[in-house]
């Protein structure tokens, strides 16, 4: 069992941190925010006065941050984490962040002979609860296999998706997806209650039929028509409408660079930056279903 440090406790952070105390492992954590370290704490991690204090010892530090300034001020600069640990220590960022910020952060660790890999998730509040995410990893190989057995104890599936900033990639590709699926998800369940069709039975029509897609399986965006998800809480924890929004940007910022054309995708980042701007941007990013669903 390994010394982990675990930096940012936030939906997804806390339920993993969690899942590796389970596992046996032993975990010191810190956030900004107090109460989420206090219930770590109360199930049995250390904590400290600062990132750098909690890093201290540690084999291997994990952080979930909401975005790439986040992670660039825990690790670089003279005050970040880098500077402050021993060589040779695992450093695992599992924030969605930008791949040029991923990579960045991989050659600043490299020149302090530290193993780095970006290993985004997917998976949501309730894979990160249940241990079951899908961990997308980008770094050298060595150091992919060097993390696995501690991905383990927090999801089920581990991919390696190449070299430094590819898990960022391919994890910015996937929720560029997912939110296309939610936006066309909510609009075909809006267009049938409108016809008077019942939205639960819909969705179970479509779920057999060639509609069927993650949003309508497990994430239905209709309030009471799945129990357990954010629509059916007022849309109150969950992947924030902000963050979803931040990570359509990613992909229309990589897609400019590449010059690709994401014409769906940017339709997507409109739709969200447009909920987000009607004061949205706290609640999960299924309660797109607003934009066309009146209360
Ligand atoms: P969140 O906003 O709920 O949590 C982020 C946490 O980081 C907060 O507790 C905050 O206090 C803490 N934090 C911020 N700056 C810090 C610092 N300098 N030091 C210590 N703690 C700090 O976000 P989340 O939903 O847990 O998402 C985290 C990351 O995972 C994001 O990049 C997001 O895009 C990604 N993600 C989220 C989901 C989801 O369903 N929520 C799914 C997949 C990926």
């Amino acid at each position: 069992m390994a010394k982990i440090t675990f930096i940012g406790l936030g939906n997804m952070g806390a339920p993993m941190a969690s899942n590796l105390l389970k596992a046996g492992h032993d975990v010191t954590v810190f956030d900004l925010s107090q109460p989420a370290v206090e219930a770590l704490v109360a199930e049995g991690a250390s904590t400290a006065d600062s990132g750098k204090a909690a890093a201290e010892g540690a084999e291997c530090i994990i952080t979930m941050l909401p975005a790439g300034k986040h992670v660039e001020a825990v690790y670089l600069g003279e005050d970040g984490l880098l500077s402050a640990l021993p060589e040779g220590t695992l450093v695992i960022d599992s924030s969605t962040i930008a791949p040029e910020t991923a990579r960045a952060v991989a050659e600043a660790a490299a020149a302090r002979n530290l193993a780095f890999i970006d290993a985004p998730v997917s998976g949501g509040v309730g894979g990160a609860k249940a241990g079951t995410l899908t961990f997308i990893c980008g770094g050298e190989e060595g150091t992919f296999n060097r993390a696995k057995p501690i991905l383990e104890g927090m999801g089920k599936n581990i991919f390696h998706a190449g070299p430094h900033g590819a898990g960022q990639v391919a994890k910015i590709c996937n929720n560029m997806m997912l939110a296309i699926l939610m936006a066309g998800t909510s609009e075909a369940l809006a267009l049938g209650a409108k016809n008077g069709l019942d939205p639960a039975v819909l969705s179970e029509i479509m779920k057999q039929s060639s509609g069927g897609n993650w949003a309508l399986n497990v994430y239905n965006p209709w309030p009471g028509v799945m129990e357990g998800v954010p629509a059916s809480r007022d849309y109150q924890g969950g992947f924030l409408v902000n963050l979803m929004t931040k990570d359509l940007g990613l992909a229309f910022d990589n897609a400019v660079k590449n010059q690709a054309s994401i014409p769906m995708g940017s339709l997507a980042r409109n739709l969200f930056q447009l909920h987000a701007g009607q004061g949205n941007g706290e609640l999960d990013f299924s309660s797109i279903l607003r934009l066309y669903k009146a209360d």
